[in-house]
């Protein structure tokens, strides 16, 4: 056994707790052997040892508008859909360099808070004419490179773009996106899926029709039915706004979740990004479905989307993963706390989301880290986000004597890590078994 696989923290995060004396020992394929009781190896002192987050949602690209997009418009009231006219002017200059730039600075930003993998919902595909590359994944592959080098895992969701909207004239802002059809949109995938880059475990794709508003029904159908063919995890974009839900009324007379209900597109690897404006009987059908959430609390409050009812998912015993979606902030325990704040906000009540089943101290951080960890890993399809034996290993270690969480009790570590830390407590960062990050710093 070589010594530089052997991790022994003061904390190892094991089955929801701590334990000490324990060390994380990782196989030549970059898995976790086994977590034993053993006092030799690398020594993390006072650090705590937890799985790396999983980033289910991310457009990397939206990085460079951070910070240009919070002033007033010249529209009368700024909403989501004047903000998507500032995000689609940055879109639409972005070389193929710059898209690997900017991708590669959010990633960054991501392995430095403990993000060990990415899923990534990439939609620009063309040159900014609209013309095809003559390797249609050109884009898609300076994502993943930009990935590859700063060191975490992506699953890259490559998105199908078919038209504005119901009834609306085609968006010339939208032609970086557009795969008129399911046909097209297939055979480039097939060619992104037989990529060497994606051969190595560090990488995959997966099919992300971009909302019901962008993608017909039949061209829907035609490529989740490839999808789940296939086991790939399948992402959309759902009910975030209210005017994408009225508008499949009127053209299907059906809500979104209805609509993907009835035609039999929803299951366990659907992953509904937002899911904010739906009704009981829909998140009834989700959770029927073993569909998985993806709130985006971070990105919804800064577009002013509306909240997540996580607490109505949970009770139907539907699964929530997250993700930072714009990058307006990168932190994904931020997006963890702030599930429980929005509704503890909306219902003038605290602990909204702790199980009631459940009264241990540790309960409510629990299920929240749960969100960042292993729900978010089910979303993009793989096995990680935990700490097991023949699970990946990507973890992340947090300084204990950082400010943020100093002086805590054991039994209230995790709730620190998940209501308090700053990101500069994160000290290393390994995904399968390589270090990316060490005493805080990217390698
Ligand atoms: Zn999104």
């Amino acid at each position: 056994m070589k010594m530089d696989r052997v991790w022994l923290p003061d904390w190892i995060y094991v089955n929801g707790r701590f334990e000490s004396g324990r060390a994380l020992v990782c196989d030549d394929d970059g898995k976790i052997l086994e977590i034993a009781n053993r006092d030799d190896g690398i020594r993390l002192k006072n650090r705590a040892l937890l799985p790396g987050l999983v980033n289910a949602h991310s457009h990397a690209f939206q990085r460079v508008i951070r910070g240009r997009t919070e002033h007033r418009s010249h529209h009368t009231t700024d909403s989501f859909w004047t903000w998507r006219e500032q995000m689609y002017a940055a879109a639409n200059r972005l070389s193929p360099e710059e898209i690997y730039t900017a991708s590669r600075l959010a990633f960054l930003e991501m392995a430095l808070t403990g993000i060990t993998a990415v899923g990534e919902f990439h939609y620009i595909h063309h040159a900014p004419d609209g013309s095809t590359y003559s390797d249609p994944n050109l884009l898609a592959r300076e994502v993943i490179r930009a990935a590859h080098d700063v060191g975490i895992r992506i699953a890259l969701l490559r998105v199908a773009y078919a038209r504005a909207g119901y009834e609306t004239e085609p968006n010339p802002q939208q032609v970086r996106f557009i795969e008129q059809s399911p046909d097209t949109y297939l055979k480039h995938l097939e060619q992104l899926l037989d990529a060497p880059e994606l051969k190595s475990g560090m990488a995959w794709a997966g099919v992300a029709p971009h909302s019901v508003r962008a993608v017909p029904l039949d061209y829907l159908k035609t490529i989740v039915t490839f999808a789940n063919e296939r086991g790939l995890p399948v992402h959309m974009h759902v009910a975030e706004q209210p005017a994408e839900v009225s508008a499949c009324i009127e053209e299907y007379g059906r809500s979104p979740v209805a609509l993907l209900d009835t035609e039999g597109l929803l299951s366990k690897h659907f992953t509904a990004v937002h899911a904010i404006h739906v009704t009981p009987k829909a998140i009834a059908s989700m959770a029927r479905a073993g569909a998985i959430v993806c709130a985006c609390p971070t990105t919804e409050r800064n577009l002013g989307d509306g909240v997540v009812p996580v607490d109505a998912y949970f009770d139907a015993g539907a699964r929530v993963s997250l993700g930072t979606d714009s990058q307006i902030q990168i932190d994904l325990l931020e997006d963890a706390r702030e599930l429980e704040y929005h509704l503890r906000l909306q219902k003038t009540a605290r602990n909204v989301l702790a199980p009631a089943d459940d009264d241990s101290s540790s309960a409510l951080a629990r299920r929240l880290f749960e969100c960042a960890t292993i729900n978010g890993a089910e979303s993009i399809g793989f096995n990680g986000g935990k700490l097991e034996p023949g699970a990946p290993a990507d973890f992340f270690t947090v300084d204990l004597n950082d400010l943020s969480i100093a002086g805590c009790a054991v039994e209230d570590l995790l709730a620190n890590i998940v209501f308090s830390l700053s990101r500069t407590a994160v000290r290393d960062v390994v995904v399968a078994g390589k270090q990316i990050v060490g005493h805080g710093l990217h390698r």
